[in-house]
C-alpha cells in the first residue's frame, strides 16, 4: 500500500495538471472551487489518511481528496497509453500522462472532492457517512446518538457528509420536519421521511447540476423569504443566525409556529 502510494506520489507531482476532468456527476462531490482551478497547478505528492488519498497542490491552495470506496481504482496511465473511455474522474498532466479513476459496476460510490485548506481540515477531522443513499436505518442510529437541533446536525459534516445549509433547508421542508426538532426525539416514521427526503432532494440537486441548470433558482425554500411555499402557499419564514439563515414553511414544518431567533438565549449554546 505504501509503495503504491509512493509511486502515485512521484507520478502526480512530476508535471503540472493541464486538463482537469471529465468527472462523473456522481463522483465529483464539490463544485466550488471548480475543478478547472487545478489546471496549471502541480501536486506536491500523494498522502493517505485511512481510506482517503490526498493530493495537495504545491502552492498549498487546493487539495484533491479521493475516496475509492470498494470498487474504485486509481491509476496512472503513461502518455499514449490506453485510457478508459468513460473514466469516473480524470486528470491530464503536461507530459500527456493521466491520473484515472475508474469504478466497476453501475453504482458510483467512489468520490472526488476539490477542497480549500479550510474545508480540507474540516473534512478530514472526521467525516460522517455520505448523506445520499444513507437509508432510514443508519440515519436513525446516527440521529439518536445526537441530541441537537435537526438543522444543526444535518449540516455537520462529521455527523453526515454532503449536506450544506441550503440543502438542509430543502431537505427538512421536503420531510415536513421542524429545523428545531431534536434529533433524539424523531420516531421511526419521521426518520423514514427524512431519509427519503435526503435522497430525493440531493438527487434533484445532482440532476439539475447534470443538466447545467443548477443555480439559486434550484432552491424551493432556501433564500425564499416571504415567497409562497410551493406546497401550501404559506409565505416562507426565516430564522437568522450569525453565520447562516434557516428558511422553513411554518405550515408544512412547524404546525404554524413561528420559530424564534434565540441567539441571546443560553438554550442555543
Ligand atoms: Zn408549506
Amino acid at each position: 500500500m505504501e509503495a503504491w502510494r509512493r509511486s502515485l506520489s512521484d507520478a502526480v507531482s512530476a508535471f503540472p495538471v493541464t486538463k482537469a476532468g471529465p468527472a462523473h456527476i456522481a463522483t465529483l462531490k464539490t463544485f466550488d472551487p471548480p475543478l478547472r482551478a487545478l489546471e496549471g497547478k502541480r501536486f506536491a505528492g500523494a498522502e493517505r489518511r485511512g481510506k482517503r488519498l490526498l493530493f495537495p497542490t504545491d502552492d498549498g491552495a487546493l487539495t484533491l481528496l479521493v475516496h475509492l470506496m470498494t470498487a474504485g481504482r486509481l491509476k496512472i496511465i503513461a502518455a499514449g497509453g490506453a485510457a478508459p473511455k468513460q473514466p469516473a474522474f480524470q486528470l491530464e498532466f503536461d507530459d500527456g500522462s493521466k491520473l484515472v479513476l475508474t469504478e466497476a459496476g453501475k453504482k458510483k460510490r467512489a468520490g472526488v472532492w476539490l477542497l480549500t485548506p479550510e474545508t480540507a481540515a474540516a473534512e478530514l477531522e472526521h467525516l460522517g457517512p455520505e448523506a445520499l443513499g444513507l437509508g432510514a436505518e443508519r440515519l436513525g442510529v446516527i440521529l439518536r446518538g445526537e441530541s441537537r437541533r435537526l438543522h444543526t446536525a444535518l449540516r455537520d459534516q462529521r455527523v453526515i457528509a454532503g449536506i450544506g445549509r441550503a440543502w438542509a433547508n430543502e431537505i427538512l421542508h421536503a420531510a415536513k420536519l421542524s429545523p428545531y426538532a431534536l434529533t433524539g426525539d424523531l420516531g421511526d416514521e419521521a426518520v423514514g421521511r427524512l431519509a427519503a427526503a435526503m435522497d430525493a432532494e440531493l438527487e434533484r440537486g445532482l440532476a439539475l447540476r447534470e443538466q447545467g441548470a443548477w443555480d439559486e433558482k434550484t432552491y424551493r425554500v432556501h433564500r425564499r423569504l416571504g415567497q409562497p411555499c410551493h406546497v401550501c402557499e404559506t409565505p416562507i419564514a426565516q430564522i437568522d443566525f450569525e453565520e447562516h439563515t434557516i428558511f422553513y414553511c411554518p405550515t408544512c414544518q412547524t404546525d404554524g409556529r413561528i420559530l424564534k431567533d434565540r441567539r441571546l438565549s443560553r438554550l442555543l449554546r
